[in-house]
């Protein structure tokens, strides 16, 4: 809302209200026998009705109108007037209404002030006069109804004009709230006329007391229904949303589920993940801020330090309902506007394996209902990462060699037609080829033990790796004979490629750390390789053409013609 809106509902309270009331006063003056302490005690029992509204979609449900009807029919439209504003007051008190938000004051005592006058003047220009008893003047009942009708109407109307002009949100204007809202007022408006028939007879003021009992029972009720289904709702998305966690094999979609979907369950303006590294401190791994995902740089935290390492440490979830809860303990990274705060263990066989931290700058954001919720999802969330972190790894085992960390002759096959896949369709011009291996292996073997032939390996893997980066991939295709796989790469620079590669090998010994020579010094071997290239489309239609060429070419041009060299496939 602007501050010309909220300065305009200011303005509108101070031009309306005050003489409003005066001229009320005026014109339908309260009868002259009042007794001010029975209108005290009327006044105590909407205060207490209205320090217990039910909040149904964060819309407060304020179950009032029974009392003020009573309150009309005995003393008139002034009196009911006054107890209703001071009723809005409570009402608002209780709602514990934010600073920015204290134009909901003047705007909501404005909008019960023309309901109570629109629907004080139906009645009077209908005839109707208070003080009468329902017995003997049944019209009063209809009058009555009349009355509690225009009241209902006039406000719906007025939260509709608000909603729609005001705060300027399209529809629909009429959901559970208001259905809620309906539902409530038709039941318990009835009570008003038991109410002011009861406060007319012999029982007088104690009337107040024998209706007002069973209707605070009738509003715990409702309020425990209301919540009961919404927690069933929060468990019934809950299940969902375990599924969907469960659905997902990559750790990050999982988390960026997760997050996904507790901000759009709750109010949440701040989201953070920690996770548990080595027991020893907590890594922010994921970042939220007002929809946002943002880079997670943040220095880890200790046990104990911060709310999400005092949850850690405790292995229990806390819920604050305004700073003034946790300003005494180091906040950690949620900002120092935020005001609740939701964090809870993510654990997994009784371990904490992280933390999940909510915060929002509006005071009680979270319920205790929502904490238990987000407690469940973060058990669903807790399998749900560590099965993908698990398929992850297999999938990584099954795709790589163990001893040199390439990716193995396996992945390697499907990588090769799914490019020349590409090829055929277009989508790559070139696909150039390098088949390498090593010359002399066995002797390496025997000479310097099979453990010795293994760091070369890696040596040599290590070389490859360095030196091919992102322009192509490079794979361990079997026994001491390597792959590299060079997308969009002319033959020309292939065959350069390849010749960079084998002084990369010949010139540079490789280091054996396990065994030393006599004198105790690290010994050096002198590696050579022998290279062949093939590209497609050129040399191969097909990707097993392609690699049999590329073996030809090796075996035919490098080993054949004395070894350490490079050749390529020629028809
Ligand atoms: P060339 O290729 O020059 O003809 O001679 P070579 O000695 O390399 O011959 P060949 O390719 O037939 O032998 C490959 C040798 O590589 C056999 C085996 O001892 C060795 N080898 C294969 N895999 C491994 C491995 O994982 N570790 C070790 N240390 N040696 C391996
Ligand atoms: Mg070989
Ligand atoms: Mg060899």
């Amino acid at each position: 809302m602007t501050s010309i809106v909220k300065k305009s509902i200011w303005f509108s309270w101070l031009l309306i209200v005050p003489v409003g009331l005066w001229l009320t006063y005026q014109v339908f003056p309260p009868p002259g026998d009042l007794s001010l302490w029975e209108v005290f005690t009327f006044l105590l029992l909407m205060s207490v009705v209205a320090a217990m509204p039910m909040v149904v979609n964060n819309t407060p449900i304020f179950l009032i109108q029974w009392v003020s009807l009573a309150v009309f029919l005995t003393y008139g439209i002034f009196v009911e007037m006054v107890l209703m504003q001071i009723s809005v007051l409570i009402l608002l008190m209780r709602l514990r209404v934010q600073k920015s938000d204290l134009h909901r004051f003047p705007l909501n005592s404005l909008m019960f002030f023309i309901v109570s006058l629109v629907s004080g003047l139906v009645f009077y220009a209908l005839g109707g006069t208070h003080g009468a008893h329902l017995a003997d003047d049944q019209y009063t009942y209809i009058l009555g109804t009349v009355y509690g009708i225009s009241n209902y109407g006039v406000n719906t109307l007025f939260l509709v004009l608000l909603q729609a002009v005001v705060l300027k949100l399209k529809g629909p204007y009429f959901g559970k709230d208001f259905i809620w809202e309906t539902v409530t007022t038709l039941i318990t408006f009835p009570v008003g006329f038991i109410l002011y028939e009861l406060y007319q007879s012999e029982m007088g003021i104690y009337s107040l007391l024998f209706v007002g009992i069973p209707f605070a029972s009738l509003s715990i009720i409702l309020s425990l229904y209301y919540s009961s289904g919404k927690v069933n709702q929060y468990l019934q998305s809950a299940a969902e949303i375990g599924h969907q966690l469960a659905e997902r094999l990559r750790s990050d979609d999982v988390l960026d589920l997760f997050v996904q979907k507790l901000i759009e369950m709750l109010p949440v303006d701040y989201a953070y993940i920690l996770d548990v590294e080595e027991e020893r401190e907590l890594k922010l791994i994921h970042k939220v801020e007002f929809g946002e995902v943002l880079e997670p740089v943040a220095e880890p935290l200790e046990r104990g330090q911060g709310i999400s390492g005092l949850v850690w440490a405790e292995k229990k979830p806390v819920l604050f309902h305004s700073k003034k809860q946790w300003k005494h303990i180091n906040s950690g990274y949620i900002p120092t506007v935020a005001e609740s705060i939701l964090s809870v263990p993510i654990v997994r066989n009784n371990q904490v394996i992280g933390v999940l931290v909510l915060a929002a700058n509006k005071k009680r954001a979270f319920e205790k209902s929502q904490l238990m919720i987000v407690d469940i999802l973060c058990s669903h969330f807790a399998v749900a990462v560590e099965n993908a972190r698990h398929h992850e790894k297999a999938k990584k085992n099954s795709e790589h060699c163990a001893l040199t960390g390439l990716y193995n002759y396996r992945y390697f096959e499907n990588m090769l037609s799914s490019e020349f896949g590409k090829l055929q369709k277009g989508k790559r011009g070139l696909l150039s080829l390098i088949l390498l291996d090593i010359d002399h292996f066995k002797s390496v073997n025997d000479t310097y033990g099979h453990q010795s032939g293994n760091e070369i390996l890696i040596e040599l893997a290590e070389r490859l790796r360095n030196r091919i980066g992102d322009i192509g991939t490079v794979a361990r295709y079997g026994g001491e004979e390597f792959v590299l796989l060079l997308p969009d790469m002319m033959k020309g620079d292939a065959l350069k490629l390849a010749e960079q590669i084998r002084l990369l090998i010949a010139n540079e010994p490789f280091t054996l750390l396990q065994s030393m020579d006599e004198e105790g010094k690290q010994i050096l071997i002198d590696i050579t390789a022998s290279i062949g290239v093939a590209t497609a489309p050129q040399d191969a239609e097909d990707s097993l053409a392609l690699i049999r060429h590329a073996d030809r070419a090796l075996y035919v041009g490098a080993k054949r013609s004395g070894r350490n060299r490079v050749a390529e496939y020629v028809k």
